[in-house]
């Protein structure tokens, strides 16, 4: 059997974790996670970094620091993960959903400003595979409204828009280090700030709502509650696992490239003839190959497309059920169709990408796929 998925070990995680726990500092905000932290601020040029113990944290200090009310909008695109639009609605926001573009998942920027009204505060942008916003158009927007911009970078690390790291663009941004994730530590993330007013609060957040860290640092003589906030921080041995998997992130990124640009190569002919589609990649955006995805034509091609995998031991997925339509929310929604979310619900499938698939194994699956007779 063909997973979907595979977390890759570098082999040094073990290493690591070991030092850390012989250290005999095991939790938050230690040696590792300070190492983590400086590598990331410096590869990718954010003012301040945090890790947390997943993007869904690092999501919600963003809304905690966005200081969204009850009342207050928020537009998230609706085909996405569920943390996007929760760590709002736990806030009291109310979600405002966009539709997607119809060339890839990403919010249409486009079609944004249609959806502002005087209770707007936050955009959330999702990188959809790791692939670019349109982030000019979105950034504009914002600041013509004075919102701010909180992207959701969950699978875009080492991706870029015309030339800046993704997540270094907007006033706040998210990161996963789910094992699902090119870079992973089981569970884990990262919240990035821009913006340099958030980062003193950040840190109060991240700590239970004390100044903890300034304390550490020397620069108040006690500490103590001072605002809301929640344990947000990972443990020693989650950074250590983490570092040895940055130590890598070149080679993890090569070999996720070469399997995605062999996808790409391998089924171009094949989907042109049968109307299929395969990634859209602006001129504005690079790839991190986080994903490699066919869009369908209807349902039940789709449908037929995995059971065919599937009885050929071949794992393929898909994901994203449209939000606005989900048991949660369906009741309490107001907005317009979203045809282009719910192509992608209905159409899209991701096929296995991991480090470990070997040439032959991508001979294979492409081999199988073409088999297929849509
Ligand atoms: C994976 C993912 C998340 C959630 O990440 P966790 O680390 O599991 O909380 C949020 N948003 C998007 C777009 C994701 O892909």
């Amino acid at each position: 059997m063909i997973n979907f998925n595979k977390p890759y070990l570098t082999g040094k995680e073990m290493h690591y974790m070991y030092q850390a726990v012989y250290s005999g500092k095991i939790s938050g905000n230690g040696l590792f996670t300070k190492k983590c932290q400086a590598f990331l601020e410096e590869k990718f040029g954010f003012k301040k970094t945090l890790l947390t113990t997943s993007c869904t944290d690092a999501l919600e200090m963003a809304a905690i620091l966005s200081e969204v009310k009850p009342g207050d909008e928020v537009i998230v695109p609706s085909y996405t993960f569920v943390s996007t639009a929760l760590a709002f609605t736990r806030q009291g926001a109310k979600i405002v959903f966009a539709d997607s573009n119809p060339r890839n998942p990403n919010m249409d920027a486009d079609k944004i400003e249609s959806l502002i009204t005087p209770k707007t505060k936050v955009i959330v942008p999702v990188h959809y595979a790791g692939i670019a916003c349109d982030m000019d158009k979105i950034m504009e927007i914002a600041k013509k409204y004075n919102l701010l911009v909180v992207e959701d970078a969950a699978q875009a690390i080492d991706s870029y828009y015309k030339g800046k790291s993704l997540g270094t663009i907007g006033h706040l941004s998210a990161f996963s280090f789910h094992e699902t994730k090119n870079i992973n530590s089981g569970e884990g993330g990262m919240l990035g700030i821009n913006d340099e007013r958030f980062i003193v609060r950040a840190e109060i957040i991240w700590e239970k709502g004390t100044n903890r860290n300034q304390f550490f640092r020397g620069e108040i003589d006690k500490y103590g509650w001072i605002d809301t906030g929640s344990s947000f921080l990972p443990s020693e041995i989650i950074s250590a696992y983490l570092y040895a998997q940055l130590e890598n992130m070149e080679a993890i990124q090569a070999r996720r490239k070469h399997i995605w640009n062999r996808y790409n190569n391998g089924l171009k002919d094949w989907c042109n003839q049968h109307h299929i589609t395969m990634p859209y990649i602006p001129d504005y955006a690079t790839n991190c190959a986080h994903m490699f995805y066919l869009v369908f034509n209807n349902v039940s091609q789709r449908s037929a497309f995995i059971a065919f995998l599937k009885e050929r031991e071949i794992s393929t997925v898909f994901h994203y059920l449209s939000l606005h339509k989900s048991p949660y929310f369906k009741n309490q929604y107001e907005g317009a169709e979203l045809p282009n979310s719910d192509r992608y619900t209905d159409c899209l499938v991701r096929l296995p990408l991991y480090y470990e698939l070997t040439d032959a194994d991508m001979d294979h699956i492409i081999g199988t796929i073409k088999s297929f007779n849509p």
